[in-house]
């Protein structure tokens, strides 16, 4: 997929959540909350579903909870206009209580084809709700800052997860903030590896094709802190 057919793609199921009914939360949102973010990226970052802010100004993490996120994305020297935001429901649910299971459900294809489209190297999982749908049956208090290999069947067909506390749970205890930051740290260094394994498994052909798209190939990279994000072709 080129990038104006990602880019395409994105917008068109952006403008499908913006119309959606499919669950009781149209009946309460201002604004679905579709994501945002780069369409070339290699890393997507997955919510749990918007607040009052997100629901007010239509796009993800712009509350407090934002501004920590921006926070832990500069502490790694990455950029949120590099990566792409969204979240597990895209419209918010009344008081900001969980999502309910059918809720996720009817709004799981809208993840699946977001992914699909961006075939990202990396998923950072923000919070347990999130979390549950790539490392189902797993703890975050166990898992954060670990990483696994994601299931196909939620859109990703070949990526990493590494989950991380959601940042909204970070404002209210400062240990999980202490600990949100060393989490992320760890996500130069998953990237670097999850970029790793999917060249070795690629063909020969799109292995070389790869080389010439993505100059810097991912063992040069002797720090973590050497990394960007690259694009992809
Ligand atoms: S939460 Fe998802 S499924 Fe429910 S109305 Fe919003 S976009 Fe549609």
């Amino acid at each position: 997929m080129t990038s104006d057919e990602r880019k395409a793609a994105l917008d068109a199921i952006a403008a499908e959540v913006r119309d959606c009914t499919n669950c009781r939360l149209a009946q309460t949102r201002t604004r679905a909350v579709p994501g945002e973010g780069s369409p070339d990226t290699e890393v997507v970052f997955v919510g749990e579903g918007p607040g009052y802010h997100e629901d007010q100004q239509g796009r993800p993490f712009v509350g407090r909870a934002g501004e920590l996120l921006g926070k832990l994305l500069g502490s790694i020297e990455w950029r949120r206009q590099d990566v792409f935001i969204t979240n597990i429901v895209k419209c918010r649910p009344p008081d900001n209580r969980d999502p309910e299971p059918d809720e996720v459900a009817a709004c799981a294809p809208y993840l699946e084809r977001q992914l699909e489209a961006l075939n990202p190297a990396l998923v950072v999982t923000l919070g347990r709700h999130s979390m549950a749908r790539f490392m189902p049956g797993a703890r975050i208090s166990q898992v954060h800052g670990t990483t696994a290999r994601v299931a196909p069947a939620t859109g990703a067909r070949d990526a990493t997860v590494l989950a991380m506390y959601h940042p909204a749970a970070a404002l209210r205890t400062p240990a999980i903030e202490r600990e949100s930051y060393e989490d992320i740290g760890r996500a130069p260094r998953a990237l670097l590896d999850a970029r790793a394994r999917r060249a070795a498994a690629l063909p020969a052909a799109d292995a070389a094709a790869e080389t010439i798209t993505e100059p810097a190939a991912a063992d040069a990279f002797a720090e973590p802190d050497d990394l960007t994000i690259f694009q992809q072709a």
